[in-house]
């Protein structure tokens, strides 16, 4: 049994004075859902978010992570420090960070380990471009970047979450199809389960990419979608809760 998981992406938005009024909106329409719920949020803005979440059901989170455990790393954030605000989740190899900071599969699969070292929970984004898609280059795409993440974890495949965003559908108001998804979900899964059939039945894999709260329950209904991970839509705690409300 897989608990969904919606979780937040906020990106690079946010201040004290907004932060404060979505995390209030989130908790308390949070209450009594049945699906985890987390944000990921700022570096910065940890300690809100750890201030603002505690003694709620919703868990945090942060957007990146360093590989490097600590040391003369000017700009970067150690997994140790995201513990030290009780993160329980990291997202890893964001498209954005893939393509705007040149991060590869292999950095990203450094990341995961790190994070897991640190118990934290990394949240492994996969994903095609258009141009990959036209090619129908999706698979071998998603599973290049999937394969030094599942070498890397070993035994601890259970332990990581992944995200499936198609590069082409984020941000951009285009969503795949609930079958579309559905299709690279399940074979991502077939994928993890080569590695490891019972950890690849457990792993969450979350859909991302233009979830809103009208497209949410039925790409959320699919057998292998156990959660969405979201951009736009978790700026705003009304959707954001929508959202949660559909899974
Ligand atoms: C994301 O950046 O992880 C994302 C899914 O963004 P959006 O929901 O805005 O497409």
């Amino acid at each position: 049994m897989r608990q969904t998981l919606i979780a937040g992406n906020w990106k690079m938005n946010g201040s004290l004075a907004a932060n404060a009024a979505l995390l209030d909106g989130i908790r308390a329409g949070a209450q009594g859902l049945a699906c985890e719920m987390a944000v990921c949020v700022p570096a910065p803005y940890l300690a809100q978010a750890e201030a603002g979440l505690q003694s709620s059901p919703v868990a945090w989170g942060a957007q990146d992570v360093s590989v490097h455990e600590s040391g003369a790393f000017t700009g970067e954030v150690a997994a140790s420090m995201l513990r030290d605000f009780a993160c329980k989740y990291v997202i890893v190899g964001h498209s954005e960070r893939r393509s705007l900071h040149a991060e590869s599969s292999e950095l990203v699969a450094q990341k995961t380990l790190r994070a897991l070292s640190a118990g934290l929970v990394p949240i492994v984004c996969v994903g095609e471009t258009l141009a990959e898609r036209e090619q129908g280059r999706t698979d071998a795409v998603v599973n290049a970047q999937l394969a030094p993440v599942i070498a890397a974890v070993g035994e601890q495949l259970a332990k990581i979450v992944i995200a499936y965003e198609p590069v082409w559908a984020i941000g951009t108001g285009k969503t795949a199809t609930p079958a579309m998804a559905q299709q690279v979900h399940e074979r991502i899964r077939a994928t993890l389960a080569q590695a490891d059939a019972a950890a690849a039945a457990t792993v969450r894999i979350l859909y991302g990419g233009s979830m809103k709260p009208d497209n949410a329950k039925e790409l959320l209904a699919m057998a292998d979608i156990d959660g969405g991970l979201i951009g736009g839509a978790a700026l705003k705690a009304v959707d954001f809760l929508a959202i949660a409300q559909a899974a």
